[in-house]
C-alpha cells in the first residue's frame, strides 16, 4: 500500500468524479462537428488489424470482416481470428506483466487511466462515429455510450485510491491494516451492445485494481474496442497489461475461460454464454491454485408498470424510449409494458400515436433517423421469427416488417393484449419488439414485472407515495426507477447490474465494484 498522504494528495487534486456532459446536437457547430468525425472514420474502413499481445503485433491470415448493419457491404475494418494457441500465448503475457503491474502503485496505475478518459474525451466523436457505423447507433446513442466509457476511467481512478485508503480498527501495541490486492490475470469479455461503455467499463476496473487482462471484444464490435486499446497504449499503459485478441467466443473466449492461469472472467452477454462460462470456470484445471471468480452481467426481460395515478404522457414517452432506444438492444430495455385496466386503453393510443412520430427508420449516419439497423442479419432473423410467435400471442398495433431496403432495418413492433407468461413477454428478444400487458390493479402489475427469471432494471410511473414506497421494496430488480424510464444509467449514480438470471449481482460504476477485482489481506504488525 502507499502512504495515504500522497493518495490523499492526488484526490484532491483531480477533484470530485462529475459525468461527462452529452452532446447537444441541436447546436449546429456540434452537429458539425460530429459530421466531420464520420465522415474522418469513413475514409479509415476496412483497415487490418492485428492482436496485440505483450505489446507484440500479430498480422494473422485468418481474418474476419467487421461490416455496417445499415449497409452489410461496408467493411469497417478487418481482425484477426485468434484461435486457441493466440489465446494461451496472451494469458502467458498477461501473467508476465502482472508480476510488475500488480507492484505498480495505484497512484500510478489511476493516473494512467485518468490519461486515457483524456484522450478518450478529446476524440470523443470519432469514438462514437465508430459506434454509428459498425452497431448501428443513432447519434444520441452513440455519444452516451462513449460519454459512459469516460465516466467508467474517471470514476474507478478515483475509487482505487479510495479504496487505498480503508482504515480498520487498531489493537493497542499493533499496526493493522487492510490492504486490496490485485487478483491476478483476468478475461474480459464484453458483448457488442455497448461495446464502448461495457469495454471500457469491465477492463478499467480490472487494470485499475492492479489485474493484467486479455481483452476479447464481441466479434460484431471489435473496431471500437480497438480505438480504446490504442488509447491506452497512448496513455502509457505498459505492455502486456491489456491483451487485445479478437477471435470467436467458443474458441478464442472459450480457451480464456478453461486456462488455468486465468483467475478471473468478468463477462457482460448472454443469458446462454453467461451461464457456460459459470460452470466451465467452476471446473478445476490441473496446475490452477485457485477458485476462479465470475462476474457476469446477463440478460434482462425488463418491464415498465404504469397505475391509473400515473402522469400518462409521461409514461408513453417513457415506454416507448426504454423500449426501442437502440432498437431495443439494451439489457435495460423495457421490452414489457404492464399496465392498469382502467387507463390501458387511454395509454395504448398514446403510445401508438407517438410511436408514429418518433420511431424513425433509417440510416442512423443522418441525424433525424432514431431506429436504426439491428446487428446482424442472425439477429434480423431471430427478432423477426419472435414477431410471427407474437402475432399467435397477442394482437401487432405497430410495425414488425422487415425494411426492402439494403441493412438490417425492422420496424418496431408494438403487441397488445400478450398473456404475462406468452413467449414474447418471457424471453429476452433483444431488438424492437414491445409486449404489452394488461393488469387488474397496480400490486397485480408488479407480481406480473417480477413473474419472469430475470431481474435487470424496471420502472413504476404512479402518483401514490405509498405504492411507490412498495415498489421500492417489492419490485425485485437492481435498478428500480420511479417516474422515468429504465433505461439510461448514469455511472457513479445509478451503479448497473441485476438480480436472479440477470447475473452476479454486481454493480458497475458504484461503490464496491473494484472489490470484484481484488482480495484483501489483513496485517497485523507488532510495535516495539
Ligand atoms: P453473447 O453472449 O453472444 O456474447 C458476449 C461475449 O461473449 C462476446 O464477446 C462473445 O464473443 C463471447 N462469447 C460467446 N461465446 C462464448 C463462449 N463460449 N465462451 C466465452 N466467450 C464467449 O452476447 P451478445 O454480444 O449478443 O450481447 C447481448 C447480450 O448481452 C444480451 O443478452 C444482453 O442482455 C446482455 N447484456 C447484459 C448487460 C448487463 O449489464 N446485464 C449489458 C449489456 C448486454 P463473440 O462475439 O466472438 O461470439
Amino acid at each position: 500500500m502507499q502512504d495515504k498522504q500522497t493518495v490523499q494528495a492526488m484526490l484532491a487534486q483531480i477533484g470530485e468524479f462529475k459525468n461527462e456532459p452529452l452532446t447537444n446536437f441541436v447546436q449546429p457547430d456540434n452537429a458539425a462537428a460530429f459530421e466531420a468525425a464520420l465522415a474522418k472514420v469513413r475514409g479509415e474502413f476496412g483497415q487490418k488489424h492485428p492482436l496485440v499481445i505483450g505489446g507484440k503485433e500479430l498480422w494473422l491470415d485468418d481474418t474476419f470482416d467487421s461490416i455496417n448493419p445499415a449497409h452489410p457491404d461496408q467493411v469497417v475494418g478487418v481482425f484477426s481470428k485468434a484461435g486457441k494457441a493466440h489465446a494461451e500465448q496472451a494469458i502467458e503475457a498477461a501473467a508476465a506483466a502482472f508480476e510488475t503491474w500488480s507492484r505498480t502503485p495505484a497512484t500510478a496505475r489511476a493516473a494512467i487511466i485518468l490519461k486515457a478518459a483524456a484522450l478518450m474525451r478529446a476524440r470523443k466523436h470519432e469514438c462514437s462515429a465508430w459506434m454509428v457505423y459498425e452497431e448501428g447507433k443513432n447519434w444520441l446513442e452513440a455519444d452516451a455510450d462513449t460519454a459512459e466509457a469516460i465516466d467508467f476511467l474517471e470514476y474507478y481512478a478515483r475509487q482505487i485510491l479510495k479504496l487505498e485508503l480503508v482504515e480498520v480498527y487498531q489493537t493497542p501495541g499493533e499496526r493493522d491494516t487492510l490492504d486490496y490486492l490485485p487478483l491476478g490475470v483476468g478475461a474480459v469479455i464484453p458483448p457488442w451492445n455497448f461495446p464502448a461503455a461495457i469495454t471500457v467499463g469491465m477492463s478499467s476496473g480490472a487494470i485499475v485494481a492492479g489485474n493484467t487482462i486479455v481483452l476479447k471484444p464481441a466479434s460484431d464490435a471489435p473496431k471500437i474496442a480497438w480505438e480504446y486499446f490504442r488509447i491506452l497504449r497512448e496513455a502509457g499503459l505498459p505492455d502486456g497489461v491489456c491483451n487485445y485478441l479478437t477471435g470467436p467466443g467458443a474458441l478464442a473466449g472459450e480457451t480464456l475461460v478453461d486456462h488455468p492461469q486465468t483467475r478471473f472472467i468478468a463477462f457482460t452477454g448472454s443469458r446462454e454464454v453467461g451461464v457456460r462460462i459459470h460452470e466451465r470456470a467452476a471446473k478445476l484445471q490441473p496446475g490452477q491454485h485457485w477458485l476462479k471468480r465470475t462476474i457476469l452481467e446477463m440478460g434482462g426481460k425488463d418491464a415498465v408498470v404504469v397505475d391509473e395515478t400515473a402522469d400518462l404522457d409521461a409514461a408513453a414517452t417513457g415506454i416507448l424510449v426504454s423500449a426501442f432506444g437502440f432498437q431495443g438492444q439494451k439489457c435495460s430495455a423495457g421490452s414489457r409494458a404492464i399496465i392498469v385496466a382502467d387507463v390501458y386503453d387511454a395509454l395504448l393510443e398514446k403510445i401508438v400515436a407517438q410511436a408514429r412520430r418518433m420511431l424513425v427508420v433509417g440510416d442512423p449516419e443522418k441525424r433525424e433517423n432514431y431506429t436504426g439497423p439491428v446487428i446482424s442479419q442472425k439477429q434480423q432473423r431471430t427478432v423477426l421469427n419472435y414477431i410471427e410467435i407474437g402475432k399467435g400471442e397477442g394482437r401487432l398495433v405497430y410495425g414488425g416488417k422487415a425494411l426492402e431496403r439494403d441493412g438490417y432495418f425492422i420496424e418496431p413492433a408494438i403487441f397488445v393484449d400478450v398473456p404475462p407468461d406468452a413467449r414474447i413477454a418471457q424471453e429476452e428478444i433483444f431488438g424492437p419488439v414491445l409486449a404489452i400487458i394488461k393488469a387488474d390493479d397496480w400490486k397485480h402489475a408488479i407480481a406480473i414485472a417480477n413473474g419472469t427469471e430475470y431481474g435487470l432494471t424496471g420502472a413504476y410511473y404512479s402518483a401514490i407515495p405509498e405504492r411507490i414506497a412498495f415498489a421500492r421494496r417489492e419490485f425485485h430488480v437492481g435498478n428500480l426507477y420511479i417516474n422515468r424510464k429504465c433505461t439510461g444509467a448514469l455511472v457513479g449514480i445509478h451503479p448497473f447490474g441485476g438480480f436472479n438470471m440477470s447475473g452476479t449481482d454486481s454493480k458497475a460504476g458504484g461503490p464496491d465494484y473494484l472489490l470484484l477485482f481484488t482480495q484483501a489481506k489483513s496485517i497485523g504488525e507488532k510495535l516495539g
